[in-house]
């Protein structure tokens, strides 16, 4: 102990010498070493205990000795003891069968040709229990001066359960993937099936219009075909709910009147309401532009739904469409329109919930009113992906109100004299040889009929193989070909028709018909060599205007 207090370590040497009788002695102060050294045992400690704590071992390899030693961390992650024989080879030895040929390309190829530090996730199988763990490996290596590896010194840790954690979310990823594409393969299939019949309705719709009809029949077609029409979008719409949520569903803007699109909906719902005894008004304030730009049909396709589901749900009273304008500027609108009913009501509860995907208000209800609860969840997607919102206030026992804000762009006010609407179809160029490859034996019949009636010569068959023969036996100025078709389908027959045109100079028109209405599936039609895509149920103004295109007539219709 000094003078001031403070202590020090000394070491003592001495040497006693006999004949003299006495001892020498010569102290030096160690202090500081023993200071150092505790430091250097205290830093080591917690090295050792962080790569514990993290499963980091540390290693050096001898090339030239063919040795290597590593630190006791390491000896745990690997399953040796201290008595491990640490040979390159042994080394090797550890690293799991199916991750050698990588690891030994990856060391001679990349990190010794190009000097590049060592970093690689690999397994190893652990020696004392044959556990497969994972871990990254990260090494530096030393040259000679002949460029020959000499050593390499570097840390392995130990990273099987983030590994296990990323694999594991990479198979539910793929899973996901999976059940997704299911979906879609499931709601590609609904559609057709859906369509099929739909088809035949549709099209007997249009036939019937080519006859001598009266004015009654003429009005009750129209009807028949616009709730058609609807029906169609509806599928289409709910087949694009995966798209909405994919962020993949287009707005198609273009010119439209609103008073006309109400007028239509009213008018789609007049029959229901008069069977229920309950009014249908609308109530559209002067100031609401006519001519506006947007996507009528989804337009239509919410407001549709709000005004079904208004009548549905009232049994007294009615239900009124109003809309207004709530600011206005040069070019656009914000366009307010409420459909208001005075039926059974929502209750707060469900008030909030009624927007989600497959919520209906309860199970009672639904016993008594149909329903799938998507529609709202569909209007409430439609009407945000234009910009818009919707919501709804009701008292239960007392009514609903469901009220829709869109902004729209205005259209310069102009007269708009809308070309009087052809009802009938006509054929002005000379009658075709088609052939129409259809295995669903109404769609051909109808078909058929159809452009038997315009002057035009059908040969059907069922399948792709069949069509394929019927060419090689005549010539046919447009083919219609069914997409989903037993033996051999659309695109298959297609390719062959391609393949055997390859040398020559002759092309034949084909039109794809497809059950398909997504627009990235009729590019690909396109980009697949059709002519021309039509999507089921065939609207025949449509392909008398695409067969027009493509035998490059005039298109009147
Ligand atoms: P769906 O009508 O096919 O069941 P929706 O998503 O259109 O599906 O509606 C979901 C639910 O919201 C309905 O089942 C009903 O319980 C409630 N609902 C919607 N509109 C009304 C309304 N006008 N009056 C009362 N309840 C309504």
């Amino acid at each position: 102990m000094c003078k001031d207090g403070s202590v020090r370590w000394l070491s003592w040497r001495a040497t006693y010498s006999k004949d003299d009788n006495i001892t020498c002695a010569t102290a030096r102060d160690i202090t500081e070493r023993l200071q150092y050294e505790n430091a250097l045992k205290e830093s080591e400690l917690f090295f050792r205990e962080s790569q514990r704590a993290a499963s980091i071992g540390s290693y050096k390899s001898d090339f030239i000795a063919g040795t290597w030693e590593s630190s006791e961390i390491l000896d745990t992650i690997f399953g040796i003891n201290k008595d491990y024989h640490r040979t390159i080879q042994n080394w090797v030895d550890l690293i799991h069968t199916d991750d050698k040929a990588v690891m030994d390309s990856y060391l001679i190829n990349e990190v010794i040709t190009n000097k590049t530090p060592f970093s690689k996730e690999y397994r190893v199988m652990r020696k004392n229990d044959g556990e497969i763990r994972w871990v990254h490996g990260l090494g530096e290596l030393t040259f000679d001066s002949e460029d020959n590896v000499i050593s390499m010194t570097g840390t392995i840790q130990d990273i099987t359960e983030r590994k296990l954690a990323e694999l594991a979310l990479h198979q539910a990823k793929i899973a996901a993937e999976s059940a997704n594409r299911a979906k879609s393969e499931f709601l590609a299939n609904m559609s057709h099936e859906i369509r099929t019949p739909l088809n035949s309705v549709f099209g007997n719709a249009q036939l019937l219009e080519m006859t001598n009809l009266t004015e009654e029949q003429t009005e009750l077609i129209k009807n028949l075909k616009d709730s058609g029409k609807n029906l169609l979008s509806l599928i289409n719409d709910i087949l694009d709910l995966s798209k909405i949520e994919a962020g993949g569903l287009k707005i198609n803007l273009d010119e439209f009147n609103l008073h006309n699109c109400i007028s239509d909906i009213i008018k789609m719902q007049m029959n229901v309401a008069n069977g229920k005894g309950i009014f249908l008004k609308t109530d559209i304030s002067e100031n609401v532009p006519h001519c506006l730009m947007g996507d009528q049909l989804r337009i239509k396709q919410v407001l549709l739904n709000l005004l079904g589901n208004a009548v549905k749900f009232t049994s007294q009273g009615g239900v009124t469409i109003s809309a207004q304008l709530l600011e206005r500027n040069d070019s656009s609108a914000l366009i307010q329109i409420a459909v208001r009913d005075t039926g059974i009501g929502i209750s707060d509860e469900s008030l909030n919930a009624i927007f989600n995907p497959f919520v209906q208000e309860d199970g009672s209800i639904n016993r008594k009113y149909e329903g799938t609860g998507l529609g709202l969840a569909i209007c409430k997607r439609l009407t945000e992906l234009m910009g818009g919102s919707i919501f709804a206030n009701s008292s239960k026992g007392e009514g609903s109100c469901f009220i829709v804000t869109l902004p729209l762009s205005v259209v310069a006010d102009m007269t708009v004299v809308k070309a009087p609407q052809k009802t009938g179809f006509s054929w002005d160029g000379p009658p075709l040889r088609i052939l129409f490859a259809d295995d669903n034996e109404a769609n051909a019949a109808l078909g058929a009929k159809f452009l038997n009636k315009l002057g035009h010569e059908i040969t059907t068959v069922n399948n792709g193989q069949e069509c394929i023969a019927a060419l090689e036996q005549g010539n046919f100025d447009i083919v219609l070909m069914d997409i989903q078709m037993p033996i051999m389908d659309g695109e298959e027959a297609l390719r062959e028709i391609r393949r055997r045109e390859q040398g020559t100079s002759f092309h034949q028109r084909v039109i794809a018909l497809t059950a398909y209405s997504f627009s990235e599936e009729k590019d690909s039609f396109l980009a697949e060599g059709f002519d021309s895509h039509i999507s089921k149920p065939i609207e025949f103004n449509k392909l008398i205007s695409e067969m027009k295109k493509l035998m490059r007539l005039e298109d009147q219709t």
